[in-house]
């Protein structure tokens, strides 16, 4: 059978690939692209998660597409909620034909012969391999492991007589009415849970090795709210996103520069949210300072409301192992469960675990510099979509997408076929993707690509600087080399 031949090659069908699709239609009409998507849904983490009450974290002002308006009356919103928006741009837009499910990316080889990669992909439950060639390989591929999360080995796990959850596992037959639920975890997934859980739940218990900051915000936004009704749904939405971008970076700049001020604001909140007699010291307040890891949102306080009406309850300590009628603590108690949740985390995956060569020679992730936080060091014509850790995922992939329009458009306008960033600068040094001290960072890190200590190889997690770079910087800066 023939190759299938197109411009531009997505890899996956999730909030980024289906923004990529949007982007290249509207700014490079002329081309030609599929999407691969190894599932059989839109969606990416928002069809996967299924587990009760998944949310987002950020606010769908900033996590929406630059070019759809958020018109739902939550701000925090509900997954499903999200996966509806995402295959409402895909169907809008006419964006489905294009996706070919069950189509899992294995290997991608590029050929500076022929300018183009030849991408291998399993099809279907019968792996069949099938294969196609593109021009421009874009990976919007997300940066977790599909198939697993992350679990701790704990000892005396198959002793346990209840059972035993990780929620990117959680199907729709999971039943806890009633039951003593110990949720392990406390990030944001572990404080979506408690409350949720809670409404139906005997009683539930976060167990959590160490505190995490909580902040509460208002689930619905009510500013945006009036706006809209005033100035319509389009405008509304550039404002408030907007207003969320720039308090967003005021407060990291904050945490950055006055960290114990930071500190005090965002345990204040948790104090005034709990009362006085509540141990906030030891079971809300983290040993780092706010923003080394990522902050955790809870819409309305739903948490600390829960505490306080004691339907929840929280254990700060290290487990010992699980023992037939719950988990021991290593100060020898006790947490008595007939369900536990393990939330403790993703495994990250670098590029979709796609096997990479250029030239045939083998492509090792963590030896590449990421240039602009969106291509690679001596890989031609690929990029990738991520997002930023301290604020909304979408605000820095459809800065990608818009980027990558412009260096397809820049070489059609050349007659250049090939891009390539090349880091020829010895006093570039090299640093670690991510700084978060974050565990599922530091058990990964390594694995990913560097970034370097100065432009275009810095990774600034800034989108107001990001924009200056990406949307109006030049496509022709000296490292970037066409051919
Ligand atoms: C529970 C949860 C909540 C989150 N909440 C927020 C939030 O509130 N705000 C925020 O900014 N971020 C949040 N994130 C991060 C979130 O993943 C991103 O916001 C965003 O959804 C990522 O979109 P994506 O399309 O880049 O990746 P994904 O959603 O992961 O989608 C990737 C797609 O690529 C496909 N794929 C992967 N590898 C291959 C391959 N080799 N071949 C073919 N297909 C492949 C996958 O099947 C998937 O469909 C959250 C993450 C989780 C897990």
């Amino acid at each position: 059978m023939a190759n299938e031949h197109v411009d531009v090659l997505i890899v996956g069908a999730g909030l980024s690939g289906i923004g990529a699709a949007y982007h290249l239609q509207q700014k490079c009409p002329g081309k030609t692209y599929a999407i691969l998507e190894g599932r059989d849904a839109i969606g990416g983490t928002w069809d996967l998660f299924r587990y009760p009450g998944i949310r987002s974290d950020s606010d769908m002002f900033t996590l929406g597409y630059s070019f759809k308006p958020w018109t739902e009356e939550k701000a925090i919103a509900a997954g499903p909620t999200i996966l509806n928006y995402i295959r409402q741009t895909a169907s809008d837009n006419n964006i489905e034909p294009h996706i070919r499910f069950n189509h899992r990316v294995k290997r991608a080889s590029w050929s500076s012969k022929d300018a183009r990669w030849t991408v291998e992909a399993e099809r279907g439950e019968g792996r069949e391999v099938v294969t196609f060639t593109c021009g421009f390989l874009f990976q919007c591929s997300g940066y977790y492991d599909y198939e697993q999360g992350y679990t701790p080995d704990f000892a005396g796990v198959d002793s346990f007589r209840g059972q035993i959850v990780h929620p990117q596992k959680w199907t729709s037959d999971i039943d806890y009415k009633d039951k003593r639920v110990v949720v392990i975890g406390s990030g944001a997934t572990a404080v979506t849970l408690v409350p949720e859980m809670a409404k139906g739940a005997k009683h539930v218990t976060m167990l959590q090795r160490s505190p995490t900051y909580v902040v509460a915000r208002p689930g619905s936004d009510e500013l945006a709210i009036k706006l809209r009704r005033r100035f319509g749904p389009r405008v509304a939405y550039q404002l408030i996103r907007w207003r969320n971008v720039l308090f967003g970076m005021y407060f990291f700049q904050l945490c950055r520069r006055k960290p114990e001020r930071a500190k005090q604001l965002l345990l204040g909140g948790v104090r005034l949210a709990l009362g006085k007699d509540f141990d906030v010291a030891k079971h809300f307040t983290p040993t780092y300072n706010p923003w080394q890891q990522r902050l955790c949102l809870v819409p309305d306080g739903d948490l600390f409301k829960t505490i306080r009406e004691g339907r929840a309850s929280v254990v700060t300590n290290h487990i010992d192992r699980f023992t037939e009628n719950g988990i021991r603590l290593k100060d020898g108690s006790e947490l008595e469960a007939d369900m536990i949740v393990t939330a403790t985390g993703l495994n990250l995956k670098v590029m979709g675990g796609v096997a990479l060569t250029v030239d045939g020679k083998a492509i090792e992730p963590s030896q590449l510099m990421s240039y602009k936080g969106m291509m690679y060091s001596d890989v031609p014509n690929l990029a990738t979509a991520t997002g930023y850790t301290n604020a909304s995922w979408t605000l820095k992939c459809d800065l990608t997408c818009e980027y990558v329009c412009r260096l397809l458009n820049y070489m059609d306008r050349h007659g250049y076929r090939t891009s390539v960033p090349r880091q020829n600068d010895p006093s570039v040094m090299e640093a670690p993707w991510l700084d978060f001290t974050s565990g599922y960072v530091q058990r990964s890190v390594a694995k990913f690509p560097k970034q370097g200590s100065k432009r275009p190889w810095k990774l600034y997690q800034n989108y107001a600087l990001d924009i200056v770079t990406l949307r109006f910087g030049k496509v022709d800066d000296g490292v970037m080399q066409y051919s």
